[in-house]
């Protein structure tokens, strides 16, 4: 089953102007500059995400958000909608990213609450699932997994507007990562898993990225593996050069 591959950089709560214009649109050249097989996709902050548009205007970049609310409008105050996001040029959101859930108690069932509300306004999710080092420890990741994905993904999502990024918590920003043994086992449980929420088609089709401490010397072992379809990159991807040496490396 070909699944295209997700090269995606979560700039989390980094970049001003001057630097996210310098990224993008060193991104913008690295991408034009040789035809490869993966489809891109960079998230910079909301304050970034006009500003960053209009950088990578031309080429092949998709543009996503780090959240929205589940809410169109209204009285939200701090909050932003799926639609502000589809107006401003976003195609992708992430959703339910470890640092949220940790720092705002996001539930999976808020986080499905909001890929039900982006999807319905046109977005497409990067819904984010992952174990801290105690369940680990205590052998249940492929458990907290599981109820990840049953949890916060719709009962109606599909490989066209739903992506799942696997990102062990003790591996985010830490240099530490999985053995590619750990991570495959884990991306063939969640596909089983998606298989019987949302039928064999829909998983065999849908992609699911690994994240945590992606960087170009580790992407070939991590990328190749049958069930990784991507990854979800946060500090190598405020690096232009590392950032393209992740796919390249992978050969995506
Ligand atoms: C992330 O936060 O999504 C992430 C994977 O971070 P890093 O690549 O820095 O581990």
């Amino acid at each position: 089953m070909a699944r295209k591959m997700l090269i995606a950089g979560n700039w989390k709560m980094n970049g001003l102007s001057a630097d996210s214009i310098a990224l993008a649109t060193e991104i913008k050249a690295a991408v034009k500059s040789k035809k490869r097989n993966c489809e891109f996709l960079v998230c910079p902050p909301f304050t970034m995400l006009a500003t960053v548009k209009k950088a990578l205007r031309g080429v092949k970049v998709a543009l996503g958000a780090q959240d929205c609310h589940f809410n169109e409008k209204g009285a939200h105050t701090g909050d932003v909608s799926p639609l502000m996001l589809t107006d401003l040029g976003c195609s992708y959101v992430i959703l339910g990213h470890s640092e949220r859930r940790a720092d705002h108690g996001e539930s999976n069932e808020l986080v499905c609450k909001k890929a039900i509300a982006a999807n319905k306004a046109g977005l497409k999710t990067v819904i984010c699932i992952g174990e801290t080092l105690e369940q680990r420890d205590r052998g249940e990741t492929v458990d907290v997994c599981k109820n990840q994905v049953l949890g916060s993904v719709p009962a109606d999502a599909t490989a066209l507007n739903t992506v799942i990024a696997y990102e062990p918590v003790w591996a985010i920003g830490t240099g530490k990562t999985p053995t590619a043994a750990d991570v495959e086992e884990v991306h063939a449980q969640v596909r089983k898993v998606l298989a019987k929420k949302l039928g064999k088609a829909q998983a065999n089709k849908m992609r699911i990225l690994y994240g945590g401490s992606v960087k170009p010397a580790n992407a070939k072992e991590f990328l190749s593996l049958p069930d990784v379809d991507g990854a979800l990159i946060g500090g190598a991807s405020l690096k232009s050069t590392d950032f393209m040496a992740i796919a390249d490396n992978a050969a995506c």
